[in-house]
């Protein structure tokens, strides 16, 4: 017997979810199902309130209910530092830290050859431009350590001498091929003490 078109649909849609697989999105679909009319109504409507209130910051490129976000606005913190990040989760394990008080940009993406993911798709020239529009010194670079974050933090260091300003990579510590973003507190913390330049 085949499934309802409904629920096909949803688990269709479910499946496209990143690590959800055809396993997956069928028991999260029938979870979904079984669950009360009210229940489901506050998981779409969270869904619904974040979609149209969170936006990218135009700085740092971050997920914000603001423009600038409160990173980018905190006058407090150091300005002339930037923590470079594959993602808003990388940048959440970052801010966790309390030895880093600059700023972050987040690239959105890894250099990936093989994904066909290239230089356009990592915001390199939002980067410079945010570079040279801001008295940066030094950009630290906190890309993951698997061979993409690798690869993504040879070439943004590439660009950032270019325009003379100090690179910095986080030093030992990090497990590697990890993801910064499973990284514990202690672990980051003395990986950014320890950042070596590039
Ligand atoms: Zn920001």
């Amino acid at each position: 017997m085949n499934r309802p078109q409904p629920v096909e649909k949803m688990i269709e849609i479910i499946k496209r979810l990143p690590g959800v697989g055809p396993k997956m999105a069928e028991r999260l679909s029938y979870h979904i199902l079984k669950m009360s009319q009210s229940e489901a109504d506050k998981l779409i409507h969270a869904i619904q309130v974040a979609k149209k209130v969170m936006k990218y910051c135009s700085n740092c490129y971050n997920f914000s209910e603001q423009d600038p976000c409160k990173i980018c606005s905190d006058m407090t913190r150091d300005h002339r530092t930037l923590c470079v990040v594959e993602t808003p989760q990388d940048l959440i394990a970052v801010s966790k830290v309390k030895e880093y008080h600059g700023l972050y940009f987040v690239l959105g993406n890894a250099l990936s050859p093989l994904d066909a993911i290239g230089p356009e798709d990592i915001r390199i020239n939002e980067l410079i431009k945010r570079l040279e529009n801001a008295s940066i010194s030094e950009v630290i670079i906190a890309t993951d350590t698997d061979s993409k974050g690798e690869m993504t933090a040879v070439y943004i260091a590439k660009v950032v001498k270019t325009l003379n300003i100090k690179v910095t990579r986080l030093g030992y510590g990090l497990p590697v091929g990890g993801d910064i973003e499973y990284a514990d507190e202690v672990t980051i913390s003395r990986a950014i003490v320890g950042r070596q330049e590039m």
